[in-house]
């Protein structure tokens, strides 16, 4: 596996691997776990370069967020990334991606506003901004991303289509913990305690689920499911818990055909957040 920073370096590289076949991105903030191995081994089972962006962006962290304490293991993180098949891991400096004078942001509007936009405001724009200018960097046939950060697959692919690249966007299910928690670089973060009451998230979205199997379809009685499970849990505050159109997350009434259940809750300092597709099919 080869390693650079230099984009100029980055560019030559993928425009000779170009010519012998398809190119994967994989974009991340780097702590490898299973989620992010399961789309790198995707990536390398489905194009022939696999390409792995490890940079901690400081665009997408608030003012008062965890930039500066978010756990970085790069040496660890290059023997998992060889091992699942990654050709390249490209570690951008900040100075290079974002010289002095840098001051263009790209604003996918409403899609960032909402829930996760609402407790962090600039977010979504930091990584919109960031993925733009990694795509026009790498120019990949495919961008694999996590469903695990679901808001974040919406308004990439918002930005991608307003933008007209070419790239195709696969999304890969959420990758969990053996008790359901998803993996999450910040779950080392979390105490033995908050570990313990940390997968009574997913637990709330599986209640959802199961009242979604037993026929219910009004959208208030199949989140109160949720939070009746949540509640249970002194650790955890609700941030927001919400049944939502699956492209413009807008919140729906009913569960007609499929739909997000989208989640973030407070554990201690930490956020958790996940989700879950609902369908109103599978009776
Ligand atoms: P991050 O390093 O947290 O920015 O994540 C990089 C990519 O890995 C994003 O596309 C995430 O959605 C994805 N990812 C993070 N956690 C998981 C998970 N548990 N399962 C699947 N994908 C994940």
């Amino acid at each position: 596996m080869k390693c650079l920073s230099n984009i100029q370096s980055v560019m030559k590289f993928l425009e000779a691997a170009r010519l012998t076949g398809t190119v994967a991105f994989v974009p991340t903030m780097g702590v490898f776990h299973e989620g992010h191995l399961s789309l790198m081994q995707k990536a390398k089972a489905e194009c022939d370069v696999v390409i792995v962006s490890l940079f901690v962006n400081p665009l997408q962290f608030g003012p008062k967020e965890d930039f500066n304490i978010y756990p970085r293991e790069l040496s660890e993180d290059r023997k998992k990334a060889a091992a699942a098949g990654v050709d390249l891991l490209w570690t951008p400096s900040e100075k290079e991606l974002f010289p002095q004078g840098f001051q263009t942001r790209i604003e996918v509007s409403t899609l960032s506003q909402k829930w996760e936009g609402i407790s962090r405001p600039s977010h979504f724009q930091g990584v919109a901004t960031i993925v733009a200018k990694f795509l026009h960097i790498v120019q990949p046939s495919r961008l694999y991303l996590g469903q695990k950060d679901y808001q974040q697959t919406c308004v990439i692919a918002r930005m991608m289509a307003d933008l007209h690249f070419k790239t195709k966007l696969c999304i890969l299910p959420t990758v969990r913990e053996k008790d359901g928690l998803a993996m999450s670089s910040r779950n080392k973060r979390l105490s033995a305690a908050e570990r313990d009451s940390a997968p009574m998230l997913y637990r709330a979205l599986q209640a959802a689920e199961q009242a979604v199997q037993a026929g219910e379809r009004n959208s208030g009685t199949i989140l109160r499911a949720a939070a009746s499970v949540l509640k249970t849990e002194r650790r955890m505050t609700i941030d927001y818990l919400a049944l939502c159109d699956e492209t413009d997350l807008n919140p729906l009434e009913q569960l007609v055909d499929q739909a997000m259940l989208l989640a973030a809750v407070k554990i201690g300092s930490l956020r958790l957040i996940d989700n879950l597709r609902l369908n109103a099919r599978f009776r």
